[in-house]
């Protein structure tokens, strides 16, 4: 537990004149009607400060007539200190040595609009024994910003400011402009020098080995520093996105594989060289789309290159600091990385013994998955996995998260066994897109759902969606399953392709009712006789079953159906998809005119007599593969 506080408003707000004008300091810089320090102190208030320090100069009287009511209004203890010439934010820190005793302090820049969860913050520092906590985050311009290298668990070894940093590769990590302070920071503080914290005061203390810390957080740090950078964060707040991002709140992560997901996969030994690092087009956009949309993008790679001797886990760590670097030249920022060093097997020259384990953390295992839901706030039953392989989607499977395949580096041809991702899609850039989008049709199904599950108590509710192959049954059922769990709905996505017998001359086929009705019937009773599709274990007490198959809505089945759905589709289309999917699994190209006219023959003109017996016929608009 952290009483005290410093707020830096000694700042000329130079770059925020346009705004403030010559008459008001910066930190009474109204930001959604309110000023930006009175949200500060009552950030500050809500996790248990009772003494604030304001650190003033221009316009310190100004400052002081508007804050005064507002703390004490607050019940907060105020001091003011108004510093004659403006010393930066460490030269400021000299005239405060005395106040706090030897309490840890709090030191918050005054024009930061934030939103985080202090205590978690103050616990850290704490457990880590630093001298100095730095609030940091990956941020979407890195390249402009100064920069924080750190160790593995977080202590700073480096601070490398902008434009006095050598061009090259560095991790995306930034300052947010909070901190956690000891008082052996006034150790490094001279009097009467303009000084600033993060450029001098903590390369001093990393100089003279105190323990300097950052804490990453995806919360929301931004600064009102200029007009524009305002009305973003008017625009955050007044749409709730701010509050959204708070440790409190979980939301969706999309977790990406490295090799083969976002970068190119070299096979053989892997990416040991730095220059082999190349991103796969779309990488970018990809996970600039996942932090626009709020969720966590997180990176889960198996690194057995370490176990095995062919880089060491600083060589690893410059390999990374190129994909944030090419990521953040885009824009686009990763909150996490996560990676697995061990290998299994020993006995190859070269390796690392210690590393030689069977750890939990490696894919196919869901350690890594299980650690950042643990570590950062993730809601993981609506997240996703892009992956390129099977250790991939059965990660996710036994962290509970849906699995998206990629036709890009190692594009899944490993999975067999039933193990399977739940959609498939040509490149990360379509996986994360479709991640992050609401499928308008699905919305269009769940109001229904929503509708029949209010007129009836009996539960659960069969849902039925039917259709040629590749018109785009599993999309639509994914994207339902998706869309009502988001809701809080307990829902089952099952697929039922292959109850369907084939009889009589070439393609004619028919749906093996007394199979579907079994299966329906095990689910309504709640003793379900069959897996799900998206890898996700079985609800028994689901309020909604989700059931696809080429002919899961015959009329025979009509009785057994709450809700039955026919996916359309042209029939140029569905040859096109049939032909893509036969060649990425390799089908030569007699194999694949044979399953062309087989579903010519047959399958496409019976699934198309359902058509009568549906409560509604869609058609996916955006088709996974031609999205954007
Ligand atoms: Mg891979
Ligand atoms: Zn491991």
């Amino acid at each position: 537990m952290i009483t005290n506080a410093v707020i830096a408003a000694g700042g000329f707000g130079t770059r925020i004149r346009s705004v403030t004008g010559d008459s008001l300091p910066k930190a009474l810089l109204p930001v959604a009607g309110e000023p930006i320090v009175f949200r500060q102190l009552r950030l500050l208030k809500r996790y248990g400060v009772e003494h604030v320090v304001v650190l003033a100069g221009h316009l310190a009287d100004t400052l002081r007539a508007s804050v005064e009511p507002e703390a004490k209004h607050l019940g907060l203890a105020l001091e003011f200190v108004v510093e004659a010439t403006p010393l930066g934010t460490g030269g400021g820190l000299h005239a405060l040595r005395d106040c706090f005793g030897k309490d840890h302090f709090l030191f918050l820049c005054g024009d930061i609009a934030l939103d985080m969860d202090l205590e978690r913050l103050v616990d850290e520092h704490m457990e880590s024994a630093a001298a100095a906590t730095i609030v940091a985050h990956p941020n979407d311009h890195p390249h402009d910003s100064d920069l924080i290298a750190t160790e593995e668990d977080g202590r700073v070894i480096a601070i490398m400011p902008r434009g006095l940093r050598p061009p090259g590769f560095y991790r995306n990590l930034v300052f947010g402009s909070v901190y956690c302070l000891s008082p052996r920071v006034f150790d490094y503080v001279r009097p009467n020098e303009k000084q600033d914290l993060n450029n001098d005061i903590f390369p001093r203390m990393i100089c003279a080995g105190d323990r300097v810390c950052a804490y990453n957080t995806p919360e929301y740090l931004r600064d009102v520093g200029t007009a524009e950078r305002l009305t973003m964060v008017e625009k955050d707040i007044a749409s709730g996105y701010m509050e959204s991002l708070h440790y409190s709140r979980k939301r969706p992560a999309v977790f990406f594989d490295r090799d083969g997901v976002l970068n190119v996969e070299l096979g053989g030994r892997g990416i040991t060289h730095i220059d082999e690092l190349e991103l796969i087009p779309g990488a970018a956009g990809a996970v600039r789309a996942v932090n626009n949309a709020g969720m966590l993008a997180v990176v889960i790679t198996n690194q057995s290159q370490v176990a095995k001797g062919f880089i060491t886990p600083k060589y690893l760590e410059r390999i990374f600091a190129k994909l944030e670097t090419l990521l953040g030249e885009e824009g686009a920022k990763l909150d996490r990385i996560y990676y697995c060093p061990h290998h299994p097997e020993q006995g190859f020259p070269g390796e690392v013994p210690e590393l030689k384990i069977a750890c939990a953390c490696r894919k196919p295992k869901p350690g890594m998955l299980l650690r950042a839901a643990r570590e950062l706030p993730i809601d993981l039953p609506n997240s996703c996995f892009i992956g390129d392989t099977q250790r991939d989607v059965v990660a996710a499977h036994r962290a509970g998260v849906a699995a998206y395949g990629v036709r890009t580096g190692k594009a899944c041809r490993d999975c067999t066994g039933g193990i399977q991702p739940v959609l498939m899609f040509n490149d990360v850039r379509e996986a994360a897109l479709f991640a992050v989008r609401n499928l308008p049709e699905a919305e269009f199904c769940v109001d229904e759902i929503n509708q029949r599950m209010g007129a009836t108590q009996q539960r659960p509710l069969t849902v039925a969606i039917c259709g040629p192959q590749a018109a785009g049954k599993t999309t639509l059922a994914h994207g339902i399953a998706r869309a009502l769990r988001k809701r809080g709905v307990l829902v089952n996505h099952i697929c039922a392709d292959d109850l369907r017998r084939y009889h009589g001359g070439e393609g004619a086929v028919v749906a093996d009712v007394d199979a579907y009705q079994a299966l329906f019937e095990s689910f309504a009773q709640g003793e379900p006789h069959a897996t799900t599709a998206d890898g996700r274990p079985v609800e028994a007490d689901a309020a909604v079953n989700v059931f696809e198959g080429i002919f899961a809505c015959v009329p025979e089945l009509r009785p057994n159906i709450d809700y039955a759905i026919y996916v359309d589709a042209h029939t140029f289309v569905l040859e096109d998809r049939l032909a893509m999917i036969g060649h990425w699994m390799g089908m030569r190209l007699n194999d694949v005119e044979d399953l062309l006219n087989k579903a010519r023959a047959g399958e496409w003109a019976a699934a198309r007599q359902q058509i009568d017996f549906a409560d509604a016929t869609v058609r996916i608009s955006q088709l996974v593969s031609a999205i954007e």
